[in-house]
């Protein structure tokens, strides 16, 4: 779910350009700005809980964000990722539980008092508005003097990097810039905590990139604690100091990012974090055979007994075979597709009885393997996830 209004008051309604005419005087001098910061606070949600009707979009979601940190929820669509982000907003009411900022409760505040700054989809910007009166209009709600901001509005549009578009209105920006602008209204405000609703999810891939890196680099400048919602995954693991991996209203792990992706709690966080193989597997001394190669296990893995274990494609490398070798070893089979993926290529290889592995390759090197060849694989003695052999579990609508 995304959402269209600004990081105002949700009593307020846009002023128009001319109320705000004295915040659009040309740009400030230019050169680094101070920037103005207020120290990164805790936030703790507390079994929360959010029903509509039938279903529940949040089943007691436990999530605390320390100072300054940057924490993103990823997780498929209906999961709770919206609604947890609302409900510490103060856009919702929860059906139970509790937000805490800062060791206050807020559950009862109103939005207009909690001070979040807010980023959502896109493009929320006033139409009337040039970026620095919409960079303004949170502070002329809450009546800081003009002279105050024009400084901050300047500031913050120094800190996304378009102090020379200040003048221009929102349909003479790009996307990126018109979220650049979003960012900064949402910033100028000096909110206690940051609120992304992906923010990125309309733009094309390379603004997409280029935004998510300086949305980390002014969050950082800034020190905010900062939650943002994204069901992309390589957007989360690449932003967040954390990634919580949410399915059916509830966290299934929360861990930085090469933790989600290399010990995933859940099958179900190794399923959706990352392409994943299934293996035939079997448990014991505390260890996996997987198709006859001895791996450690991840925390979590099924103690004993025949299993699956979830092997990622850069585990798994190949070699080529001659026609003539030898195809009974369940590490030998066939390629029946290559995918090109720019620097990387995946090989998918067909073994038999033991299903079909992907291997994911240096394109260079996957070139050798046309569909029809023989292979060898051999896979990374790395640590694996090991599960009941069970089908994979589908990302699920609560
Ligand atoms: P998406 O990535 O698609 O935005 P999400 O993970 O953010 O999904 P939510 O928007 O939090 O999911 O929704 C969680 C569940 O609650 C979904 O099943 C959704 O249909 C339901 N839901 C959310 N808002 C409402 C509402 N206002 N009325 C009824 N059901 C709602």
């Amino acid at each position: 779910m995304t959402e269209t209004v600004p990081d105002s008051a949700p009593d307020s309604t846009p002023g128009s350009a001319s109320d705000s005419a004295s915040d659009s005087a040309s740009d400030s001098a230019p050169g680094p700005a101070p920037v103005p910061t207020r120290a990164g606070v805790e936030v703790q949600l507390e079994n929360l809980t959010r029903r509509y009707g039938s279903v529940t979009a949040l089943d007691g979601l436990d999530l605390t964000l320390h100072r300054g940190e940057f924490v993103a929820l990823l997780g498929p669509s209906g999961c709770g990722k919206t609604t947890a982000l609302r409900l510490l907003a103060g856009l919702e009411d929860s059906d139970g539980g509790r937000v805490v900022v800062d060791g206050k409760d807020v559950t009862q505040l109103p939005t207009n008092k909690r001070d979040m700054g807010m980023v959502f989809q896109a493009y929320s910007l006033f139409p009337n508005m040039t970026a620095r009166q919409n960079v303004a209009f949170g502070l002329r709600l809450r009546k800081v003097s003009e002279a105050e901001r024009r400084k901050r509005s300047g500031e913050m549009l120094d800190l996304v990097g378009l102090s020379t578009q200040a003048d221009r209105y929102a349909h003479q920006l790009s996307g990126g810039q018109q979220q650049r602008v979003a960012l900064a209204r949402a910033l100028a405000i000096q909110p206690t905590v940051l609120l992304l609703d992906e923010p990125l999810s309309a733009l094309d891939a390379k603004v997409r990139a280029q935004l998510r890196d300086e949305i980390r680099r002014v969050q950082l400048e800034v020190g905010i604690t900062t939650l943002f919602v994204t069901h992309d995954q390589e957007e989360a693991l690449a932003i967040a100091d954390r990634v919580g991996v949410m399915q059916a209203g509830r966290l299934e792990q929360i861990a930085p990012p090469a933790d989600v992706y290399h010990r995933p709690a859940t099958p179900f966080v190794a399923e959706f974090v990352g392409l994943t193989n299934r293996l035939p597997a079997t448990v014991n001394g505390g260890e996996a055979d997987v198709l006859g190669v001895r791996m450690p296990l991840v925390d979590g893995s099924t103690p004993d007994g025949v299993a699956v274990a979830l092997v990622r494609p850069e585990a798994v490398s190949l070699e080529k075979l001659s026609g003539a070798a030898e195809i009974s070893s369940p590490l030998v089979g066939r390629v029946i597709a290559t995918s090109f993926l720019g620097a990387v290529s995946r090989v998918t290889v067909d073994l038999g009885q033991y299903g079909t592995a992907v291997a994911q390759l240096a394109t260079s090197q996957a070139s050798e393997f046309s569909a029809g060849s023989l292979a060898r694989l051999t896979l990374r003695q790395d640590p694996v996830l090991v599960v009941p052999d069970q089908p994979a579990p589908a990302p699920t609508r609560p």
